[in-house]
């Protein structure tokens, strides 16, 4: 072909690539399913220059390929034409799960000819399945007259329309079934049915829903505590002491799931339950005559109203945990039999806004997932959900908040979707994907000690650690060290700054859990949207850019060297700990804080008390001002790591939580990965370990691109050890540098995310190592 031709092709394929994207956004609200897989078709024949495009999908009750959109053959053949997999050139396309390219159809010997379609006349044929990890979705099929015509770069073109087409299709598919499906449950308005979100913790849930609010709820609604106006002291009595009983009992599971807050979720219940204040108010009322549901409900409000008036955040949020308690008393009162108020456990919760303390509440209540409501969320609410592996999405559907709590409702966060009222047909699908996905995730998790790319290249795989209990996941998946703890999480979820000895237990767990391998301790990183309720930072006008991390270490030294402290102390009998500090800007930051490490080295030494004296101190690199002084910040450093979450904020300028510019967070820009290899450059030429422990070490597209620049470490979450393994396994050493090369030449983020995507849909179609 004509270079220009190339030069059009290759223009024709991207524009299809973002057409498509643009699709299936809208697909999110489109009822007229035929109508958006007929668009689709459209769209790809156009941009492929194809006489025909066809869309043929899976029909997983029949098992059968079923013709349901098509662009040039005949129209009424839609939904007539069946096949089995392997039937046929595009059944054959569905059975290998690769791609058929004929240049000359009608003589291959799988060609099946369907005399309504009209296709006889098409020579080029070429498909590729629209697959979703293992599941199959369908068969996207282009044909021509002429012969020969489709080429390699349209196979790429076209497998990466079907990869984007996957998520949508297999929503359309759904939402087809549930048109088809007569209504049920009509207290759920149609628009509920299926609602597309963000996904801020993987995973799968199918339960019954239940409201967040609902604590409260029994402190304000009179009629429904009109049931208890007959009881007394007596059942106050024993009401008071049941739910001593069941809070100690929520704390004791919870202590398990979450060693370093343990004595802390409840720790306001607990307080407000021995002020004598409370209960004393409580009986007084009872004994002027008031029933004791009436009685605990205003002195509960009282509380509340207390509460609410604070100017200060954490005590406000106190009223959560009084609704919590009040609601707790007024129901073993009327003895309604929960062991948790409202039933939360194996619920799906929908809430308007939750604190990360809630987060953790509910996990100890064993919730089976959470749904947000009202658009935002912390970054820190969303890794908190994600360590403790409780599924989470988030939507802008406040409407939910008006189906009756029982609904069942069924949520796939690895893809943003939430069913209302699903379908028989929709549980069974999914029912199948479930258990078809614990199959897999149970062998993916098969890891070899040691990470070695293809042609044996050693890579270290580290892994990132919020909480203390995702440590048993990191050990079993054979995690070679701990690259990043995030310290902070022990100072977000309590209502007070964590003393030294209090940390220090927590840092000793962290680090005997660990034994012999390398553990490197980030120091508080907060501020930003990482907030404690607690500290005076808060409403700032531009967090991201305010007294945050390392900042705010220095400017509150004693905090800092109660850290540094209990890190140098816990760290004691291991050979290899790191303190690192986040967000460093400057030489003279680095410095400043390295003389607090070695300061409190020589008081640890000075009192005789056991500490490590000889700990890695590195830093993170998070800021674009650190780019031109690398070099003498890698040599005064023991080590560095990127982080690129903040790497690609602080560079673009881009707040990372933001929905309204989350299109302008591009991790792919060139700047920054021309920034990132500058940065690893320096730490080579200086002799440095440099580590990755952002998000992109564990995105596909980016490891490749990290190991052709030189990263030879990476810390992802537990749960993607398996798989970033498995990338590099597949990688060549030699390949991943030219691909790094070629997209360090490119200058637009255009041509970069060309080459990303492409290089994504490459992965996501080679065959899975078993
Ligand atoms: C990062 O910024 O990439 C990072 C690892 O730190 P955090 O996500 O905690 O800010
Ligand atoms: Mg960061």
């Amino acid at each position: 072909m004509e270079p220009e031709n190339n030069q059009r092709r290759n223009t024709d394929h991207f524009n299809l690539l973002c057409d498509m994207s643009e699709l299936t956004t809208i697909l999110a609200d489109s009822k007229n399913i035929a109508h958006f897989l007929r668009q689709t078709a459209r769209m790809v024949a156009r941009h492929l220059h194809a006489d025909v495009c066809s869309i043929y999908l899976f029909d997983d009750q029949r098992h059968e390929l079923v013709l349901r959109a098509t662009i040039g053959l005949n129209p009424a053949s839609e939904g007539k034409v069946r096949l089995k997999s392997g039937e046929g050139l595009v059944g054959m396309a569905m059975l290998s799960r690769q791609p058929v390219c004929e240049g000359f159809a009608s003589s291959s010997r799988h060609f099946k000819y369907f005399e309504e379609t009209g296709e006889e006349r098409f020579e080029s044929f070429l498909a590729v399945p629209i697959i979703r990890g293992i599941e199959n979705i369908g068969v996207l099929v282009v044909q021509h007259s002429q012969r020969d015509y489709f080429d390699e770069t349209d196979m790429m073109a076209l497998k990466a329309t079907a990869s984007q087409l996957a998520g949508a299709i297999e929503n359309a598919r759904l939402l087809m079934d549930m048109a088809e499906t007569p209504q049920r449950g009509a207290c759920v308005p149609e628009s509920l049915r299926f609602v597309r979100g963000r996904s801020a913790s993987s995973g799968f849930a199918l339960a019954p829903c239940v409201k967040f609010e609902k604590a409260g709820a029994l402190l304000f609604d009179d009629d429904l505590t009109e049931a208890g106006s007959h009881l007394g002291m007596a059942e106050f009595q024993e009401a008071f002491h049941k739910t001593l009983e069941q809070l100690k009992t929520l704390q004791d599971r919870f202590a398990q799931r979450l060693p370093e807050s343990a004595s802390l979720i409840f720790t306001a219940h607990f307080m407000i339950l021995k002020d004598s204040r409370f209960h004393t108010e409580i009986m007084a009322k009872i004994q002027a005559g008031m029933d004791a549901c009436r009685a605990v409900k205003a002195v509960t409000r009282h509380y509340i109203a207390m509460f609410s008036a604070s100017p200060y955040l954490y005590l406000r949020e106190k009223v959560i945990d009084m609704q919590d308690l009040g609601a707790r008393l007024i129901e073993n009162l009327m003895d309604r039999n929960t062991d948790s108020h409202g039933g939360l456990q194996h619920r799906i919760v929908i809430a308007k806004e939750l604190y990360p303390s809630d987060i953790l509440k509910l996990a100890s209540q064993d919730v089976a997932g959470i749904v947000l409501v009202s658009g935002g969320i912390t970054s820190h609410v969303s890794i908190l959900a994600q360590s403790l592996q409780i599924p989470t999405l988030i939507v802008d559907k406040p409407d939910l908040l008006t189906i009756p709590d029982n609904t069942p409702v069924l949520m796939d966060a690895d893809i943003g979707n939430l069913y209302v009222d699903p379908s028989q047909r929709i549980l069974k699908q999914f029912e199948e994907r479930n258990s078809a996905r614990v199959q897999a995730s149970r062998l993916s998790r098969q890891m070899e000690p040691a990470t070695c790319t293809a042609d044996g290249e050693r890579v270290h795989l580290y892994a990132n650690i919020n909480l203390l209990s995702e440590l048993p996941l990191a050990n079993q998946l054979l995690a070679e060290g701990i690259g990043l703890y995030r310290s902070e999480f022990p100072f977000i979820i309590r209502s007070n700054f964590p003393s030294e000895e209090e940390q220090y237990q927590i840092y000793k767990r962290l680090i005997e859990q660990m034994p012999g391998k390398p553990v490197v301790i980030r120091t508080l990183d907060i501020g930003g949207d990482k907030v404690l309720a607690y500290s005076d930072s808060t409403g700032e006008a531009n967090p991201e850019l305010g007294l945050r991390s390392i900042r705010f270490s220095l400017q509150n030294t004693e905090i800092f060297e109660q850290q540094i402290r209990a890190v140098l102390r816990a760290g004691a009998d291991h050979p290899d700990v790191g303190i690192m500090f986040p967000m460093i800007c400057s030489l003279d930051e680095l410095r400043e804080a390295k003389t607090v490490v070695l300061r409190c080295i020589a008081d640890l030494s000075k009192n005789g008390l056991s500490h490590q004296g000889r700990i890695r101190i590195g830093m993170m690199v998070e800021l674009p001002s650190v780019i031109p002084i690398l070099d003498e910040l890698a040599a005064e450093s023991d080590f560095l790591s990127i982080g690129t979450n903040d790497f690609v904020q602080y560079m673009l300028a881009v707040d990372r939580t933001n929905e309204k510019v989350a299109q302008y967070y591009q991790p792919g820009h060139p700047a920054v990965l021309r920034g990132l290899h500058a940065i690893v450059q320096a730490a080579i030429r200086q002799g440095k370990p440099v580590s990755v422990c952002g998000e992109l070490a564990h995105e596909p597209e980016y490891i490749a691109f990290l190991i052709g620049i030189g990263v030879r470490r990476l810390s992802v979450n537990p749960q993607y050890l398996p798989h970033t393994q498995q990338i590099i396994r597949q990688l060549e050493l030699r390949k991943a540098q030219s691909y790094a090369s070629t997209l360090l030449c490119k200058a637009t983020v255009r041509e970069t995310s060309e080459i990303l995507m492409h290089y994504r849909e490459y992965l996501e179609m080679a065959p899975v190592e078993s």
